[in-house]
């Protein structure tokens, strides 16, 4: 009996709650700029406040100067609270607007920027005159265009691998973070121009492999850089399969798609910002990045985002923090501590990552490298030119130290195998630091080696490998400078 009456007097709330939410939102057809904005406004809960995701009423808010979206009434509403508004666009196209606020009154990419052709076409000329310090190889096809994406190495012998310390960078997971694109081939001009002329870019190819992939997520920064589009975030895949492409928000978030607690990161919903594709390594870009992985044992490396001045690294767990907590911490503080803030007001921040279906988890937990995202500068993903040469410069410096800890200190273990003498991967483990959280680490096919950065101390050292005697070294003794060598010859069962 009172089941009807209980459906009637749902329905009955239904309807008026369904039309509530269903009302479109205002129409803002005017691009507005405000400069020297009051700090206050600016921070937190301020009346101009800005969120990197929701771009539908701020678009970027570069130092003291917003561009906002907004309708006639908002903006008499800015005007009351004094904020001086200059109208720069009226258009009933929101993609004109965007372009407007994002790539300037030309309505297309400032010539700072580089497209991946032309970073393509740079690295080129760069290895032409200098082959001996620069090789390239193709890691993937991206997932829409089948675009090449290509990563370098860079040494004062790139021809072949070494057995030496290896780095990465990478930038352009997202597409719209350009930055990162522009700083790796920064250093890359840097790194082949200074060998030979610079001490320190000398030493650093003299002794390191550098690896770098200017461009991970190609398809989608070229939505950006050919002016069609400057809010593309996630690669150019045709989610709903209607033979368009282009139409923003599609796409697949190539920063969500690495199998590390994939399902616990991004999100399911298609138009989402963070949509993280159908299953892990859905997206070609990623499984590129995993390509790269396989290739080589990396032991340090940054993957450049934006925005927000601040370091993200492996990670925060519940209330756990990563087995190298105290190594990652210590190296991370001090790669912020040299990239000076767009306000000149003191330095980058650090803060820890959740461990979930992004890169840095990723290459941490199941390859061990010591990776971190850095969210470039601050207030927009795409930045006004003149901003771009300090964000490179300060960048630069974050390199530099990152790199001076590739020195150790740490272990260096090579495995052979007792009989033969050839290289062994075996794992190479340290149980009283490694826990279920993070995939044993191993020494590299190629060359036997396995490097882990640890502080001087004693360790427990394990290595493993399935059909020979595993040998157990309770205090293995690591020194405070450089690395601390160890030969492990492993013996096979008979
Ligand atoms: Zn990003």
């Amino acid at each position: 009996m009172s089941r009807p009456i209980f459906l009637l007097i749902f329905i009955g709330f239904a309807v008026p709650g369904f039309r509530a939410e269903s009302a479109s939102p205002p129409i803002r057809n005017l691009l507005l700029e405000i400069r020297g904005i009051p700090l206050a406004e600016l921070a937190g809960e301020g009346a101009l406040a800005y969120n990197d995701y929701n771009r539908s009423r701020i678009v970027s808010l570069v130092r003291n100067n917003a561009m906002i979206l907004a309708t006639q009434d908002e903006l008499a509403v800015l005007m009351e609270q004094g904020f001086k508004s200059t109208i720069l666009m009226q258009s009933a196209d929101p993609l004109q607007l965007y372009r407007r606020a994002l790539y300037g009154p030309d309505l297309k990419l400032d010539p700072v920027y580089h497209t991946y052709t032309q970073i393509t076409a740079r690295a080129a000329e760069l290895m032409k005159d200098h082959p001996e310090l620069m090789t390239r190889f193709q890691i993937g096809e991206t997932t829409q265009f089948n675009q090449p994406i290509f990563a370098y190495r860079i040494s004062n012998d790139a021809q072949r691998v070494i057995d030496r310390p290896a780095l990465l960078f990478d930038g352009c997971h997202h597409a719209d973070e350009v930055m990162g694109a522009e700083i790796v081939l920064a250093l890359m001009e840097k790194l082949i121009a200074g060998y030979g002329t610079d001490a320190e870019v000398t030493h650093w190819l003299d002794t390191l492999e550098i690896y770098l992939v200017p461009v991970v997520n190609v398809d989608g920064h070229n939505i950006v850089t050919s002016g069609h589009d400057p809010r593309w975030r996630k690669n150019a895949r045709d989610v709903n399969v209607d033979g368009v492409t282009g139409v923003y928000p599609e796409g697949v978030d190539v920063n969500r798609g690495y199998d590390f607690n994939w399902a616990m990161g991004g999100s399911n919903n298609p138009v989402g910002p963070s949509y993280r594709g159908v299953h892990p390594f859905s997206e070609a870009e990623n499984r590129a990045m995993r390509f790269l992985a396989d290739q080589r044992q990396f032991l340090l490396s940054i993957s450049y985002h934006s925005q927000g001045e601040v370091i993200y690294y492996p990670w925060v767990w519940g209330k756990m923090s990563a087995p190298d907590d105290k190594v990652i911490k210590r190296i991370v503080t001090d790669v912020a501590s040299h990239i000076t803030r767009m306000d000149g007001e003191g330095s980058y921040a650090i803060a820890p990552g959740g461990p979930s279906s992004q890169s840095y988890p990723w290459f941490y937990g199941r390859r061990g490298v010591i990776d971190m995202i850095i969210e470039t500068g601050k207030g927009s993903h795409l930045f006004p030119p003149g901003e771009v040469p300090g964000i490179i410069a300060e960048n630069l410096n974050g390199i530099a130290a990152l790199l001076s800890h590739a020195t150790g200190p740490g272990l260096s273990v090579r495995v052979t195998d007792a009989n033969t003498e050839k290289p062994l991967s075996a794992e190479v483990w340290l149980p009283r630091i490694d826990n279920e959280t993070v995939d044993r680490r191993s020494s590299d096919a190629q060359f036997g080696r396995a490097r882990r950065l640890l502080d001087a101390g004693k360790y427990y050292l394990v290595v493993f490998r399935k059909g020979y005697g595993t040998v157990v070294m309770p205090e293995v003794e690591v020194n405070s400078v450089g690395w601390t060598e160890l030969s492990i010859r492993l013996t096979p069962e008979s």
